[in-house]
């Protein structure tokens, strides 16, 4: 068995345990979602000879969760292999789920403009992600059962990307990658750091671009981390 088989083994043991203690099949209503951790990727579990065309072959035929039964593709992210910038959101929408690319909706189209604000672009120095690859249905945020499964992909895409720093939009990539209990509201502005394995980024957090459609309120510190950002990328 390699690394890699032994890896998802440990993952689908953890989550067949998960299902089976909360219901099989049903919304896990006594979940502990403060408890559970999937298992971190670490030096010695980390996979060598992994490439990004093998995770998208692994998250296109994924079925890891039940997500993988109503998506109409998946979504494994987009962008150039060595970036500036990887921008981690939430999960696809309808307009992603139709068409298999991350941020592509009203969100993305205003993700987009606001990456090129500060001179990035997913063509040429970001790579765009999201926490779950697939759509959750009617657009409700992703449970911790499907976080938990896909959490495996995004440690890997960040490993082999190893991008010089991450911005993660919104409160659901801030809560499954930092610190569940978190709100971007009282964390941004400052940059901290994500550690995975042996590696460590720079990390800053700012609001999801739908919610900048939603509430103006958001704009102007937006456009602050944004400033930060860029302030960062000029010191690199
Ligand atoms: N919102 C996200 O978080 N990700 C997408 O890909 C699209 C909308």
């Amino acid at each position: 068995m390699t690394i890699a088989d032994k890896q998802k083994t440990a993952v689908f043991v953890d989550l067949a345990f998960d299902y089976l203690s909360s219901g099989y099949k049903s919304e896990p209503k006594e979940y502990n979602f403060e408890e559970y951790q999937a298992p971190e990727l670490t030096a010695a579990t980390s996979i060598k000879e992994d490439t990004l065309e093998q995770i998208y072959s692994e998250i296109t035929t994924c079925k890891n969760c039940i997500l993988g039964n109503t998506r109409k593709n998946a979504v494994p992210g987009e962008g150039v292999s060595n970036p500036l910038v990887m921008v981690i959101g939430e999960g696809p929408g309808a307009d992603e789920d139709r068409l298999g690319r991350p941020f592509v909706g009203k969100a993305g189209q205003l993700l987009d403009k606001m990456l090129s604000s500060i001179n990035l672009s997913r063509t040429t120095n970001c790579y765009i992600a999201n926490v779950v690859k697939c759509r959750p249905p009617d657009n409700r945020d992703p449970n911790h059962i499907e976080a938990s499964a896909c959490k495996q992909f995004l440690q890997r895409q960040i490993i082999i990307l190893k991008p010089k720093i991450i911005l993660l939009v919104g409160n659901v990539a801030l809560q499954n990658l930092l610190d569940p209990k978190a709100k971007v509201t009282s964390i941004r502005g400052k940059f901290m750091e994500y550690k995975t394995g042996d590696l460590t980024f720079p990390l800053l957090v700012t609001y999801h671009p739908s919610a900048l459609l939603h509430n103006e309120d958001y704009k102007r510190p937006a456009w602050e981390d944004l400033k930060l950002l860029k302030s960062k990328i000029d010191s690199l």
